[in-house]
């Protein structure tokens, strides 16, 4: 079985390039279509939800820093699908799993720390994108560096 459309998260450091190359090269033989999402995650959510000042500003900026560097992905490879691709607001789970079952993609393609333990526990996007994935989902391991 062939993939036909894979959607990768990139979180917009210079970690996503590994992770793209490695859709890109899944992608290669059978010509499939390669899509990418980044989620900004809303300022208010990482402050607990209740923060008593304005953060639209920040955010704003923080979003058209973000589709910058988007763009220079899609300059740096021209084979991703942009029109397929998706920069928006939210939580990532959730995000990506609703971007994956409406674009009808059958991989979503991730990095990985391979944390352990505590770590694990903490927070990897990973983990909780495999979690109620709606299709296939490759992790991608990134080399730790120290
Ligand atoms: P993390 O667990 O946060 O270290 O991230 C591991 C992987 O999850 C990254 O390599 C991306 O594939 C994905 N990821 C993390 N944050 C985001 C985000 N904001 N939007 C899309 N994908 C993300």
């Amino acid at each position: 079985m062939q993939y036909e459309h894979l959607l990768v998260a990139v979180d917009l450091t210079e970690e996503c390039d590994p992770v793209i190359k490695r859709a890109m090269a899944l992608a290669e033989p059978s010509k499939a279509k390669v899509s990418l999402v980044h989620i900004v995650e809303p300022m208010a959510m990482a402050f607990g939800g209740d923060v008593p000042m304005d953060l639209s500003q920040l955010q704003q900026q923080q979003f058209d820093q973000a589709k910058e560097r988007m763009d220079r992905l899609f300059n740096k490879y021209p084979a991703i699908n942009r029109g397929d691709s998706h920069l928006t607001y939210g939580q990532p789970r959730q995000e990506i799993h609703q971007l994956a079952k409406d674009q009808k993609c059958d991989l979503i393609v991730v990095g990985s720390h391979g944390r352990h333990g505590l770590a694990l526990l903490l927070g990897s996007t990973a983990n909780d994108v495999l979690h109620g994935a709606p299709c296939d989902v490759l992790a991608v391991r990134l080399l730790k560096k120290d």
